[in-house]
């Protein structure tokens, strides 16, 4: 597994950027976060794993089974030991899938809230809810989809890219949420009040 560990001269949080969690899906979100890892950093330290699994078995990351897997438990690991304050799981999806990764009515189908589309099918929702328990309150943790169709797009490429750098230059929650709210604001809204409904006072976005 590569990793790239960036370390900025000025203090401050540790961001965990992580893609290819499970299948194949690294073909598409590795590329990206190769670039993101030769990009300047704000403050303190960024981990970026480009493929956790080159090609594995497809298990879901809101299953309990994803965590017992290999790559599950690798990812544990990295997050127990970068303890990072801010966390980025990027996936790449089928096209079939859009509607299922959407659906208004996902929470009482599956129990977790559907994905808001930021801008071209590029996709914003929670962490899985097993894995959001191995951060604290204060920490922001987002999954981001991106549709496979569209990877090789140079303008999805650079929109993508425009969201990951958000993360890899703010220093705080709240500068990340104010960055993401100015770009796309009814989608963040809508995000963000999902993600109240599902853990009501228990945390706060994201
Ligand atoms: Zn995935």
């Amino acid at each position: 597994m590569k990793l790239h560990r960036l370390i900025a001269p000025k203090g401050g949080p540790t961001k965990l950027f992580v893609g290819g969690l499970h299948g194949t899906e690294s073909v598409y979100t590795a590329p990206i976060l190769e670039i993101l890892a030769t990009e300047e950093i704000g403050t303190g330290e960024v981990i970026i794993v480009p493929c956790l699994v080159e090609n594995s078995k497809y298990i879901a990351v809101l299953s309990e089974e994803y965590y017992q897997s290999q790559e599950g438990t690798e990812l544990l690991r990295l997050i127990h030991d970068y303890k990072p304050d801010f966390y980025f799981e990027l996936h790449a999806y089928g096209e079939q899938s859009y509607s299922r990764l959407t659906d208004p009515e996902r929470e009482i189908k599956i129990g977790v809230p559907p994905f808001i589309d930021l801008v071209d099918g590029i996709l914003l929702g929670s962490i899985a809810p097993i894995l959001r328990r191995e951060f604290s309150e204060h920490d922001f943790c987002v999954t981001i989809e991106v549709p496979k169709c569209k990877c090789d797009k140079a303008e999805i490429k650079e929109e993508l890219l425009q969201i990951l750098r958000i993360g890899l230059t703010i220093a705080t929650k709240r500068e990340a949420l104010e960055k993401l709210r100015i770009r796309y604001p009814a989608q963040m809204k809508r995000a963000e009040l999902l993600f109240q409904q599902y853990y009501r006072n228990r945390l706060k976005p994201f």
